[in-house]
C-alpha cells in the first residue's frame, strides 16, 4: 500500500504512533493516523477470550500450577493452554486464580 503526502507528494511511511499506526511524511510534518486496524496482531479482548475458553465450565477439571495471582497474590492458579490463532503461532496460556473468592483471570 503506497500513499502519498497530500502536501508535498512524497511517499508516506508507516510508523507506530502512541495510540495506533500512522502514516507520516519524512520531508514535512504531515501525519495521518490509521484508525482501521492494520494487523491482526491485536490480542482478543476478555469477552472474546471467554468465547475461546467456552465460558466458566471450561475451567472445571483443569490443572493448577504455581502461578501467583496478580490480584490477590494467591500462590496457585488453574491454567489452560489454547491455540487462539493459526497453528504457527505459539500457544497462549490462560490462568484463573484458585482462590474462589477472587477468580481473577489473566493470560500470559
Ligand atoms: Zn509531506
Ligand atoms: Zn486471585
Amino acid at each position: 500500500m503506497l500513499l502519498f503526502c497530500p502536501t508535498c507528494a512524497n511517499v508516506l511511511v508507516v510508523e507506530e504512533g502512541p495510540k495506533c499506526y500512522r502514516f507520516s511524511c519524512n520531508t514535512c510534518p504531515y501525519i495521518q493516523n490509521v484508525t482501521r486496524k492494520m494487523t491482526s496482531r491485536k490480542y482478543p479482548r476478555l469477552k472474546e477470550v471467554d468465547d475461546v475458553l467456552g465460558g466458566a465450565a471450561a475451567w472445571e477439571n483443569v490443572d493448577s500450577t504455581n502461578e501467583k495471582c496478580p490480584k490477590c497474590e494467591h500462590p496457585r492458579a488453574y491454567f489452560m493452554q489454547i491455540q487462539t490463532r493459526s497453528a504457527d503461532e505459539p500457544m497462549t496460556t490462560f490462568y484463573k486464580c484458585c482462590n474462589s473468592e477472587c477468580g481473577h483471570r489473566w493470560r500470559d
